[in-house]
């Protein structure tokens, strides 16, 4: 059974993320979507948000994704689960830098865990949570961007006065 590592802080999980699960799960048996707890990002959401988020937004995956959370190293983790393969997204060059020096640093503690790239469709290039947090503090509607669930839980974080 493949099984496959997917990363990320999801602070909150947006279309984009959802894009890149679905090609994952179209090439792996399993995927492990892992909240990671990231000391130098001050989330938005909790970890339990963020957990209960995904679930609602992959459920139309049932059992082939699963989702879990970290807090240490991420090769340890992926060997912990039984994963061969890290999955990334990348969205533009600007993600190209910091991804391989990445990757290239796990396989340096790892060599048997490979990182692997997916490119979503290119209408979520341009997206990231970041942009969604703050578009969604301004009031705007993001509902083209996140999944029902995001987009409720985030009117609730920024409630019009
Ligand atoms: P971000 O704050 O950039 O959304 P995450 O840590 O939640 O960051 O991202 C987890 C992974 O998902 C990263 O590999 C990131 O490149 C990827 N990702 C984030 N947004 C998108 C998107 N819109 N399309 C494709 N991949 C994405």
């Amino acid at each position: 059974m493949k099984k496959v590592i997917y990363p990320g802080t999801f602070d909150p999980v947006t279309y984009g993320h959802i894009d890149i699960v679905r090609r994952a799960v179209d090439l792996f048996d399993e995927v492990v979507v892992t909240v990671a707890v990231n000391p130098s990002k001050q989330p938005l959401f909790s970890m339990e948000e963020r957990i209960e988020m995904l679930k609602e937004s992959l459920k139309e995956f049932d059992s082939k994704v699963l989702i879990d959370s970290f807090d240490g190293l991420l090769v340890e983790h992926a060997k912990q689960v039984g994963a061969r393969a890290i999955i990334r997204g990348l969205r533009q060059i600007s993600d190209f830098e910091f991804e391989f020096q990445m990757a290239l640093m796990n396989r340096k503690l790892s060599g048997d865990i490979t990182t692997i790239f997916l490119m979503p469709h290119e209408r979520y290039t341009y997206l990231n949570s970041t942009v969604i947090r703050n578009l969604a503090s301004l009031h705007a509607d993001v509902s083209n961007f996140v999944p029902p669930v995001v987009h409720e839980a985030l009117k609730k974080k920024f409630p019009r006065k």
